[in-house]
């Protein structure tokens, strides 16, 4: 028999991603047992997280802040907007160090399959920083190989066209079906360089 906070704890981590019910078990085990070493370091770091890192009001990238390191930045390149789906996406495109521009982070694709609809995703806020800032010459969409995020993609392309702007996507490199996020760093800088307009 386990205690409901037992129970309780398990149910939440177990709805993290690449969790199950029996990885999470463990895991509250592992912090009922380990207090001061695990457990208490875990719960200021979480209260960090819930106080400190928001989503950036300008591109939706993780950080801490209202605003994010990457889109404080003066040294980027702020006529190029690479859109992607989620932050991890970023993080993958940030280790090759080959992209100086700024990002839009979607917050998904349009999936049938997850029931996301063009509600949920972070696009209003992209239209109206291409309405707010003049300076913006190119749009890349990055989302992933998947049949999704292709479909993001042309959805995309439908909304942007109008606006006097290059629109370009991802061409040599990326294998059909891919997240951007599993890809290695190499194949992600060709993507890059070898980017064709939509
Ligand atoms: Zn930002």
């Amino acid at each position: 028999m386990s205690s409901n906070t037992i129970e309780n704890l398990s149910k939440l981590i177990a709805k993290l991603p690449s969790m199950g019910p029996r990885v999470a078990k463990r895991i509250v085990l592992n912090l009922a047992c380990n207090k001061e070493k695990t457990l208490m370091p875990l719960i200021e770091e979480m209260n960090n997280l819930a106080n400190k890192v928001f989503a950036c009001k300008i591109c939706g990238n993780i950080d801490e802040g209202k605003i994010c390191k990457i889109c404080l930045d003066s040294k980027r390149d702020n006529s190029i907007i690479c859109v992607i789906e989620e932050v991890a996406d970023l993080w993958a495109i940030e280790r090759t160090k080959n992209f100086q521009g700024l990002y839009h982070i979607l917050g998904g694709n349009l999936s049938a399959m997850s029931g996301n609809d063009i509600e949920d995703l972070n696009i209003n806020n992209l239209k109206q920083r291409l309405i707010d800032n003049k300076s913006i010459k190119e749009i890349i969409i990055a989302t992933s190989a998947t049949i999704d995020g292709q479909t993001t993609a042309h959805f995309l392309f439908e909304i942007l066209k109008d606006f006097d702007v290059k629109l370009t996507r991802l061409s040599h490199g990326i294998p059909i079906g891919s997240e951007l996020d599993y890809l290695d760093d190499g194949t992600i800088s060709i993507a890059f360089k070898s980017r064709s307009e939509f």
